[in-house]
């Protein structure tokens, strides 16, 4: 059946997913682990097929893997993510750096009808944002690797076939990370089943993992350092673009025609100042998750070693997520006591909200991921004020220069909660200037860039305030004192120059 698929042209392969995809509707599909029977008709409609090259069966192609993801969002977020995992997360490395026998033993079971499922485990119990404190190690056995540890929280904890599986070993006086393809009846298994508030769709759970496996199932990657796991989650965190967009075409659609629809007092609830406020801050977010995916679709390829990439994928997820998320609580607030009903007739906002809750969380969590980028700004200033630095660099020197925007708070000594809000300003610099780029690329109306830009606008003046409220001292006194600029030493995992 995928077969027929392979010769069809983008637009006819995402007009049949999207058939398939409208089936799923948010509204009536049950909140429940997908069953197998509907992994196989979106198997069979192709969703996979993207990711994999020709040679294993597959359609090969970046676009085709955003705008699967952006499909299936708009019908059911958490499908959106169902498959992100499965591609961009747990195939994609597996494509990129696994040897020709590993691929062969796997790729092609991803390109059948078949409910196949892979997953990625990295989190465990003890230790998420900080990695490096991992517990599950691999060790040399005859005939490949004994990885043991325990691991929590995978998507698909539960039901995945195949993982990949992060470790490491410190049996040789020095650390080593090490990335391993492993059959779920190989040693994977899992203790405890996790209940999520939202995402109902993918099972959860607390894994334990004793196996062997052979040595042609480790996937070459440096093991020194673990910019490779991070480079395994650049996909995915740039794909937040795409399932932003998709889920916020939804709820912007869902959140206007509630508005017109439902009367208070003597008209319609849009007739309402302050409510049509709220839906422009659900069209603005819509706004700046289309045109964050606009990049992702023409300037990204998942296909290919992303780690050029990192500074502008730390912005797409932090300011995506922060998008989702905020316009998710406007529709709910929209709509009153009805959106806080589970299974309401009238809107999918109650749902919609604890979907999108997590967003901000996994994936590195938003709060890290924004000092990332700071760190990695910091260490390329060259003695320039940050502020400086900001107006000269690609990513963000169209933005600050066509709208003046003043960020010379951010030239101080940053401690680390500074590095935190200094990240996110960085990134609403980032998606002002692809809010432009998107705006002239596309022909979109200026009166639509321009509202996205001023809520951007506004996000950079919140984290100026919050700056100001930090210097009145609310965080007490006795901390530690200021690092110097030239003292802030980026983490491990963030690129340093020569590889971007
Ligand atoms: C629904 C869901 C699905 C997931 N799917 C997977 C999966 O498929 N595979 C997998 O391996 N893992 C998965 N995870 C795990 C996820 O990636 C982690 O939960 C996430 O990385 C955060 O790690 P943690 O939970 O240990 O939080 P912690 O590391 O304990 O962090 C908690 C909080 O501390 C604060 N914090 C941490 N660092 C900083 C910082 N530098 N600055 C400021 N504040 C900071 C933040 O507020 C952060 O949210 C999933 C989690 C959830 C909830």
């Amino acid at each position: 059946m995928a077969n027929d698929l392979l010769s069809l042209s983008t637009n006819e392969f995402i007009v049949g997913l999207e058939a398939v995809a409208r089936r799923f509707d948010s509204a009536i599909y049950p909140q429940q682990n997908l069953p197998a029977d509907d992994w196989t008709s979106l198997t069979r409609a192709g969703v996979l097929l993207p990711t994999l090259p020709k040679e294993y069966g597959g359609r090969d192609s970046h676009s085709e893997m955003c705008q699967v993801v952006e499909t299936l969002s708009e019908w059911n977020l958490p499908l959106g993510m169902y498959v992100t995992v499965i591609s961009a997360v747990a195939l994609r490395p597996i494509v990129l750096w696994a040897g020709e026998e590993a691929k062969r033993e796997v790729l092609p079971l991803y390109a059948g009808d078949d409910p196949m499922i892979c997953g990625f485990a990295s989190t465990e119990p003890g230790c998420g944002s900080a990695m490096s404190g991992m517990s599950t190690t691999f060790e040399d056995v005859e005939g490949g690797y004994r990885i043991r540890g325990r691991k929590h929280w995978q998507a698909f904890s539960l039901s995945a076939h195949w993982w990949l599986v992060s470790a490491k070993n410190d049996e040789h006086g020095r650390r080593e990370y090490g990335y391993f393809i492993v059959k779920r009846s190989e040693g994977f298994r899992t203790l405890q089943p996790y209940e999520p508030l939202g995402l109902k769709v993918i099972d959860y759970g607390l894994n334990e993992i004793d196996a062997v496996v052979p040595r042609h199932r480790r996937i070459a990657a440096e093991g020194r350092t673990l910019r490779p796991m991070a480079e395994m989650l650049m996909a995915s965190r740039a794909m937040m673009a795409a399932m932003g967009c998709g889920f916020l075409r939804r709820i912007r659609r869902e959140a206007h025609a509630y508005a017109d629809r439902r009367k208070i007092g003597p008209g319609p609830m849009s007739g309402i100042r302050f409510v049509r406020y709220r839906l422009a801050a659900i069209d603005a977010s819509h706004t700046v998750c289309a045109a964050l995916n606009h990049y992702l679709r023409t300037v990204l390829d998942m296909r290919d070693d992303m780690i050029g990439a990192f500074p502008a994928v730390q912005a797409i997820k932090t300011v995506a997520t922060e998008r989702m998320l905020s316009a998710a609580h406007h529709y709910q607030q929209l709509t009153g006591g009805e959106g806080y009903r589970c299974g309401s007739p009238t809107n999918i906002s109650a749902q919609a909200f604890l979907d999108a809750r997590v967003y901000t969380i996994f994936d590195g969590t938003n709060d890290l991921l924004s000092q990332q980028l700071t760190e990695y700004c910091l260490a390329r200033t060259d003695g320039r004020a940050l502020s400086r630095f900001l107006a000269e660099w690609p990513l963000t020197a169209s933005a600050v220069i066509t709208h003046r925007l003043d960020l010379g708070f951010l030239d101080q000594d940053l401690r680390q909660e500074h590095l935190v809000l200094a990240g996110r300003a960085i990134a609403y610099v980032f998606a002002i200037g692809q809010v432009m780029r998107w705006a002239a690329e596309t022909g979109t109306d200026a009166g639509t860039a321009w509202t996205a830009i001023e809520f951007l606008k506004a996000d950079i003046a919140g984290v100026a305030t919050e700056f100001g409220l930090l210097s009145t001292g609310v965080l007490g006194v006795g901390d530690e004192p200021a690092p110097s600029k030239t003292g802030v030493l980026p983490s491990r995992s963030i690129p340093v120059a020569a590889e971007v």
